[in-house]
């Protein structure tokens, strides 16, 4: 069993640390750490640091990082996500997913069809949710988990890539997308209710090819894990 890992975004070696309330919790009363005991410290930057507990108190949990224990490159590989916000915590599964496929960057959206609008606290939920899939996969890179914004928003803001976006009233087979893995690709799929018309013209404008996953409709969480895994699976090896 490994020790267990705590996420803190400054990490350096031989300057205490108090843990962020949610890290300190998850230290203090889950896992039942006590001073003196070892555990690992992530950044998020490609980092993870050895450390040792040094104070365990109620108002708060002070580590001390000893040294750097392991890093990871940051990938030439770039996969960003364009994702629906979806009720009943499917959207914080992708994100999760997400993390544990090595996916860059997450755009949550809302669109015509989306049915979940978001709260004050839903961008915090997706990055909790991106920080603990971090801590238990022992990948060293915190994707980037954007604040949900409407689709037509996000679109003027990625950055350059080749843009798919999975369409069920088809496009390209999904095999030909992965044929040659590009350094830098884009990835959209819809909600429950699926694209509308406009903003499947609108996606085009924007560069993006649409994509047919096949002759069943998927849920869109499974349109979005499928997309991602087939991803993953092409990077393996080639980095
Ligand atoms: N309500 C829509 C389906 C939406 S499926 C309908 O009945 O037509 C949710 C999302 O998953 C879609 O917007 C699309 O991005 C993706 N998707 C699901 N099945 C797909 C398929 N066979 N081909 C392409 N995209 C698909």
């Amino acid at each position: 069993m490994s020790l267990p890992r705590f996420f803190a975004p400054e990490i350096r070696p031989g300057e205490p640390l108090e843990l962020a309330p949610d890290e300190a919790h998850h230290l203090r009363d889950v896992l039942r750490l006590r001073e003196g005991e070892r555990v690992l410290l992530l950044n998020g930057k490609g980092q993870e640091f050895e450390a040792e507990v040094v104070k365990v108190r109620r108002e708060g949990v002070w580590v001390f990082p000893k040294r750097l224990s392991r890093s990871e490159p940051k990938s030439a590989l770039r996969l960003e996500i364009l994702i629906p916000l979806l009720k009943g915590g499917r959207t914080e599964f992708l994100v999760e997913k997400a993390t544990e496929l090595a996916v860059t960057r997450v755009f949550p959206f809302t669109s015509r069809y989306t049915v979940r609008s978001p709260s004050d606290r839903t961008h915090e939920r997706f990055r909790r949710r991106a920080i603990q899939a971090l801590k238990q996969s022992g990948r060293l890179w915190l994707p980037e988990v954007e604040p949900p914004d409407e689709l037509e928003n996000i679109l003027p803001r990625l950055r350059s890539g080749k843009r798919y976006f999975a369409y069920e009233k088809g496009g390209q087979p999904v095999a030909q997308v992965f044929e040659t893995l590009p350094e830098d690709l884009i990835l959209a799929t819809g909600p429950e209710g699926g694209f509308s018309e406009e903003e499947a013209e609108l996606f085009e404008r924007y560069g993006f090819v649409p994509v047919d996953l096949g002759p069943y409709i998927l849920r869109a969480e499974t349109a979005a894990f499928f997309l991602m895994s087939v991803w993953r699976y092409h990077t393996l090896g080639l980095e």
